[in-house]
């Protein structure tokens, strides 16, 4: 109440007479024309009467006076009066807008009021009271109701218990509290902001079941409806917990299932992780196996069996680029194969200098300036040398994963190992090949030797026979070689020996073939199917022999060597080796016998098959 009011009160109370302790009434009041000396006290009931439950009270606008104990005091005062609950044996209302001169109400009070009979929004009322106490009186105990049972304004102004599961709690200077009872109808508890501190929300989580007595008034006109009837709760021992809120089997299953989907998520993680592993592991052995099967066959070239390690290892995915460098004769690096996908990265490994690099330092150096990335430079060790060295490649990554190392590490052995073995079974093909030279060529003349004519014989005899015909034998022997020997001594005799070696190179053609059969005589086999033929080239090899001049053998004393040659023809003297060479030199023996230096045909008669 404010000041000037207060002041206002006290004036009126001198001026007006004694005896009427409630007669202090504010000039501008509309109840001050209710005498309250001369109206009897009503029930409640009486005053707050509906009869047809239209909310409207059938007395509006009527005075009326009631006697009655407050339920609410003067916790819930308003701006230009007080407003109160009051209630009797009969029922309860509010005083709204009531006035007194210096009053504070408390629960228990009995008071005396007097006022216009209103309404406000459905609820009755009686407004602009003026309120005096007459004494003191037990709160009447509340009416234990159902939220069904709070209907209309029946318990408006009554203390009344209500149980129910607590809603959310909106909290402001006030606070707004939805509760559901066991019947499914819903009741707003309302808790004036004088008394809201005293609570402690944190023990009302939704779903906690609580028991709240109140006096039942009439909403605020604020959340979350316009008008209707709500619980006022001013002690904070009116709000009880009765039941924790259930436990929140939902909460723990959510949590359960996130939990579960975790650890699927997790293991399909770790899976894949494993599967990748697994992947690359599969792909490494089947890259090391393709190139074990690639790099057993050495028979093929360095370059060949170089090219086939740089394009598995990119065919399988190890690498983006591979390239293979060996060190030359000059011991220096040249790249020998490569294979790269990547148009820029390849112009950039083959943009190598001419005369190659001097070692694996500077071919590093190289490639790295080329702005390669490069990834691995692995040695190739051969058996007591290095090789050369593997590089790779990488379009983006700067350094090798495990895998990658592992399997280029494991590449640059099997590539080294199979080069070193190429070298090896190069050299081996290389001394086999000058050793099956010396066993089937004399070493003085470099001529075919006996051995090798049975060898040649044994092919071509019988491939004359299918041909009908093609070879003839010429045979030669030096004539009177002991003298020169003795003249000249034996190294001057191994000089004409090379020497008339030399002429029947010179004059046989790649279908002939020319032997030394031991000492000094020779034989010729020449492809000839002709005896005229085979003649003609006897005669021509006999003079060109007459006219060497052996001027190494004995310079300037014009040394000259003859020949005697015999000539036998395939088909003709013989068809077998031995006749044939019998007939050559019998043939031979008849050019001695007749002054040497001359050709003598064979005049065998071959035996007559039977
Ligand atoms: P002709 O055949 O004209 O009847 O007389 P000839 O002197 O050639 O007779 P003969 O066949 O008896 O002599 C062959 C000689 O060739 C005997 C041997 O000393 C010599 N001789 C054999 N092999 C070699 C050799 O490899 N080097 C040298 N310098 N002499 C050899
Ligand atoms: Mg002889
Ligand atoms: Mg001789």
């Amino acid at each position: 109440m404010s000041l000037a009011r207060r002041i206002a009160l006290v004036l009126l109370a001198v001026l007006l007479p004694a005896g009427s302790a409630l007669s202090a009434r504010p000039a501008a009041s509309r109840a001050s024309a209710v005498d309250p000396s001369t109206r009897p006290v009503e029930p409640i009931a009486a005053v707050a009467v509906d009869r047809d439950h239209d909310t409207v009270p059938d007395r509006k606008g009527e005075p009326a006076k009631v006697r009655a104990t407050v339920v609410v005091g003067t916790g819930v005062l308003r701006d230009r009066g007080f407003q109160v609950f009051v209630q009797d044996a009969s029922g309860g209302f509010n005083l709204f807008n009531a006035r007194s001169s210096d009053l504070t109400l408390e629960p228990g009070d009995v008071i005396e009021a007097w006022g216009e009979i209103s309404q406000y929004k459905g609820a009755v009322q009686l407004q602009n009271a003026e309120v005096r106490r007459i004494g003191r009186a037990a709160v009447p105990p509340p009416t234990p109701v159902t939220t069904a049972q709070v209907d209309g304004w029946a318990h408006v102004g009554h203390r009344v218990r209500v149980e129910g599961i607590a809603g959310a709690v909106m909290l402001d200077k006030w606070a707004m509290l939805r509760i559901t009872g066991d019947d499914g109808m819903p009741l707003q508890i309302y808790v004036p902001a004088p008394v809201v501190a005293g609570f402690d929300w944190k023990r009302w989580p939704p779903g906690t079941r609580v028991a709240a007595t109140g006096v039942m008034s009439i909403f605020k006109p604020t959340w979350p409806f316009d008008g209707g009837f709500q619980l006022v709760v001013t002690d904070p021992a009116d709000l009880a917990v009765l039941e924790p809120p259930p436990p929140e089997w939902h909460r723990w299953i959510g949590w359960a299932i996130a939990a579960a989907l975790g650890v699927l998520a997790l293991g399909t993680l770790v899976l894949y992780l494993m599967q990748r592993r697994q992947r690359a592991r599969q792909r490494e052995l089947s890259t090391l196996s393709a190139l074990s099967a690639a790099l057993a066959d050495t028979g093929i070239g360095e370059e060949q069996i170089a090219r086939n390690a740089c394009e598995i290892l990119t065919a399988y995915d190890i690498v983006d680029g591979v390239a293979v460098h060996l060190h030359d004769d000059g011991q220096r690096l040249q790249r020998v194969a490569a294979s790269i996908a990547d148009a820029r990265m390849r112009s950039a490994v083959e943009a190598a200098s001419p005369e190659g690099d001097a070692d694996v330092a500077a071919l590093s150096q190289r490639l790295r300036d080329g702005g390669l990335r490069v990834i691995g430079l692995h040695r190739l060790a051969g058996a007591d040398a290095t090789l050369g060295v593997l590089a790779a490649f990488s379009l983006r990554a700067r350094r090798p994963s495990q895998m990658q190392e592992r399997t280029l590490l494991a590449a640059a052995k099997l590539l080294a190992m199979a080069l070193q073995n190429h070298r090896i079974r190069e050299r081996a093909r290389q001394e086999a090949q000058a050793l099956q030279k010396l066993v089937i060529t004399d070493e003085l003349t470099r001529l075919y030797n006996r051995r090798f004519l049975d060898e040649y014989l044994r092919v071509q005899l019988p491939l004359a026979e299918r041909r009908g015909g093609g070879l003839a034998f010429v045979a030669l022997d030096i004539d009177h070689f002991k003298r020169i020997n003795d003249t000249y001594g034996h190294e001057a005799g191994d000089r004409v020996l090379a020497g008339i070696a030399g002429q029947l190179r010179e004059a046989s053609r790649s279908c002939d073939l020319p032997v030394r059969l031991g000492g000094e005589e020779f034989l010729v086999v020449i492809a000839e199917h002709e005896v005229d033929g085979a003649m003609t080239f006897a005669e021509r090899l006999r003079e060109a022999i007459a006219a060497l001049a052996f001027d190494d053998v004995v310079p300037d004393r014009g040394l000259r060597v003859t020949v005697s040659i015999g000539v036998a023809l395939f088909g003709v003297h013989g068809t077998d080796a031995v006749t044939l060479m019998r007939a050559s030199d019998e043939a031979m023996y008849a050019s001695k016998r007749s002054g040497r230096d001359r050709v003598t045909l064979s005049t065998t008669l071959p035996a007559l098959s039977a």
